[in-house]
């Protein structure tokens, strides 16, 4: 009790918002059984994937610093191992954020090159802890649980560290933040992202997996094959009128105030609320398609 309360107080310390950390304080981790035995875990941040087995906890993604502890606790309740191997999906710190506290309980961490690179050129990062120990730069496959698990890494995407994880037996994909359900993108233009990527990242899931697949987002719930081709779909179709309104030369400020170029797809007023409202999603596009030509 001592020590969580510590670890508590350490990450108070550390966070760069006590306000987030307070908010934090209320959240609980909900475990939702995807298939067999891969669970998906919603808490703060990016959704976690988790396979169970007798060759141990094999988890992708730990969301903020302040959620290990009930990460763990979520986990107890699926198996009585502790998580053995870590897989970060990208850097970002809603999905890299717990990795100083696994790796402390010996945890071993993987990710793509890039991955390691910005983890490590954090200035925040002072203790130089959490860096994925194990890094790959275009696939590298787990043997585990019963399943052959496929770690894949696609260009330029969400980042440029993004990796797809796929459970060939179980049937289960997780994106990481190359697919954001029911929402607009996220694309992290100052980390490598770009438009053109984070469209092959989709093909090339959509072209990994079946119509039962299971598919565990980034953000957002639980998806189907069906809600997945619907997120293509709306990758390609903003791309499409964003650049048909570049040739008609239309400057950044018409764009970004034109709602017809994505209202078929989502409605501004829809996504006012969300982190990617309507004129932000039409600025990255601006930005990513101009860079490209
Ligand atoms: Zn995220
Ligand atoms: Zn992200």
């Amino acid at each position: 009790m001592k020590n969580s309360f510590l670890l508590v107080a350490f990450s108070l310390l550390l966070s760069t918002s006590v306000f987030a950390f307070q908010d934090m304080k209320d959240i609980q981790i909900e475990v939702i059984p995807v298939n067999e035995n891969i669970y998906m875990l919603k808490g703060a941040g990016g959704n976690i994937g988790v396979s169970i087995g007798e060759d141990g906890v094999f988890m992708i993604d730990d969301q903020y610093a302040q959620m290990s502890s009930k990460i763990e606790e979520a986990i107890k309740s699926l198996s009585d191992q502790p998580v053995k191997y870590l897989v970060n999906t990208h850097h970002h710190g809603d999905h890299t954020g717990g990795n100083s506290n696994f790796e402390k309980k010996e945890t071993l961490i993987f990710a793509h090159e890039n991955v390691r690179k910005r983890l490590k050129e954090d200035d925040k990062n002072t203790e130089q802890s959490g860096l994925p120990i194990i890094t790959f730069y275009h696939k590298m496959q787990l043997h585990l649980n019963g399943d052959d698990i496929l770690v894949v890494h696609v260009h330029n995407a969400h980042t440029d560290g993004d990796a797809l994880i796929y459970f060939p037996n179980s049937n289960v994909l997780h994106t990481g933040d190359t697919f954001f359900n029911g929402m607009f993108p996220y694309i992290d233009l100052k980390s490598g992202g770009s438009v053109a990527g984070d469209i092959e990242a989709a093909r090339a899931g959509l072209l990994l997996i079946n119509a039962s697949t299971k598919i565990i987002p980034g953000h957002g719930p639980l998806a189907s094959y069906a809600d997945y081709e619907k997120y293509l779909n709306m990758l390609e179709g903003i791309q499409t009128n964003v650049n048909a309104a570049i040739k008609e030369g239309k400057s950044r400020e018409e764009i970004l105030a034109d709602e017809s170029l994505t209202k078929d797809y989502i409605t501004d007023a829809a996504a006012e609320k969300s982190f990617i409202n309507g004129p932000k999603i039409r600025g990255t596009y601006y930005d990513s398609l101009k860079s490209e030509d």
